[in-house]
């Protein structure tokens, strides 16, 4: 267990130290570049941590059995800019086609969720499908369609990334998402930890909340630290569920910005605005929604797909939660 201190505070580190030795608890402290931390050794399990904040001094009493040391919360709150947005200081709506299809389609959902407000465009080029057989995405062809409608109408960009080979492939994409899939494709965090762009990460279908942020730390220890985080629900029975306390529990845990993805998490457009509704009631930093021209016509999950007309009903319902909240 480690406690930081807001400065050199003799007194309260005495009395701390003394309260700690009663319990079988010694505390070692010393000055990280002016970040005052005490180490406890010792008899830990007796410690309740919340207790610890009693004295004045402690900003932060962080537990090392879980080592998040970039992606945990001990340092405060981090923002990632991309472009004209800044995740973590405004509410950030991600919209766009599940799977880049045609660009007119995409063009016209691009128009539609800039004109409510949506700051980043989103597109698969690359699908990560259940089935082989399933269609696979228009690769880079569709990553160009996905810049285009971009730049005309103002949005950030983000696709999902399976390969760190195609990393050049991605140089106009503005946000380079890592899918539930490959939340724990360690090599592949490593490679993007070396990139400088922003990585949206994905949780995991079975994935805790600690290995989630394990997967972050991989990114970050290579030298990348903007990673945003989104839940977007993991696997129960047939359906993938957001845990709202846990969501709540997360955003305390973290120092990245998280959004939500209710489209993958639901399954279902008519589950989407409800869940929407809920989760922005938390201090959460952004919503990442599927909308499509055309639902029916789709060639990928057009069942979870919000039509144009959906999503900006959502888009009032969040934002009027957001004002009483
Ligand atoms: C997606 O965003 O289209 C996607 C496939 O998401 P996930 O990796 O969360 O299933
Ligand atoms: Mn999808």
């Amino acid at each position: 267990m480690i406690v930081i201190f807001r400065n050199i505070d003799e007194q309260d580190i005495d009395s701390m130290t003394k309260w700690l030795n009663k319990q079988g608890v010694s505390m070692q402290i010393f000055d990280n570049d002016g970040t005052i931390i005490g180490k406890l050794y010792g008899n830990i399990k007796a410690i309740d941590s919340r207790f610890l904040y009693e004295w004045k001094s402690v900003i932060n009493v962080i537990s090392t059995e879980c080592n998040h040391a970039l992606a945990g919360n001990s340092k405060g709150k981090r923002t990632v800019t991309v472009g004209n947005v800044t995740f973590g200081q405004e509410f950030v709506m991600i919209a766009g086609p599940c799977t880049i299809e045609q660009e007119q389609d995409l063009l016209t959902v691009a128009r539609a969720v800039a004109d409510s407000g949506a700051k980043v465009l989103r597109g698969g080029a690359y699908k990560p499908r259940t089935s082989p057989y399933s269609y696979q995405g228009l690769g880079s062809e569709g990553l160009a369609m996905l810049e285009r409608a971009g730049k005309e109408c103002g949005l950030m960009t983000v696709s999902e990334i399976p390969d760190a080979q195609l990393l050049s492939q991605f140089d106009h994409i503005d946000i380079l998402q890592v899918g539930a899939r490959n939340m724990q494709n360690y090599y592949l965090l490593k490679q993007l930890g070396k990139c400088n762009k922003p990585i949206l990460l994905k949780r995991g279908l079975s994935s805790t909340v600690d290995e989630w942020l394990y997967s972050a730390e991989y990114i970050m220890s290579e030298g990348n630290c903007n990673v945003i985080l989104c839940d977007r629900g993991i696997r129960m029975g047939d359906r993938c569920v957001v845990d709202i306390a846990q969501l709540y529990n997360s955003l305390e845990m973290t120092c990245l910005p998280i959004i939500v993805d209710p489209s993958h998490a639901c399954g279902n457009s008519n589950l989407v605005l409800p869940l929407s509704r809920a989760v922005a009631s938390l201090a959460i930093d952004g919503l990442m929604i599927e909308v499509n021209a055309d639902c029916q016509k789709t060639l990928c999950d057009g069942v979870q797909s919000l039509s144009i007309t959906q999503y900006q009903q959502l888009v009032t319902q969040v934002d009027t939660i957001r004002r009483v909240i």
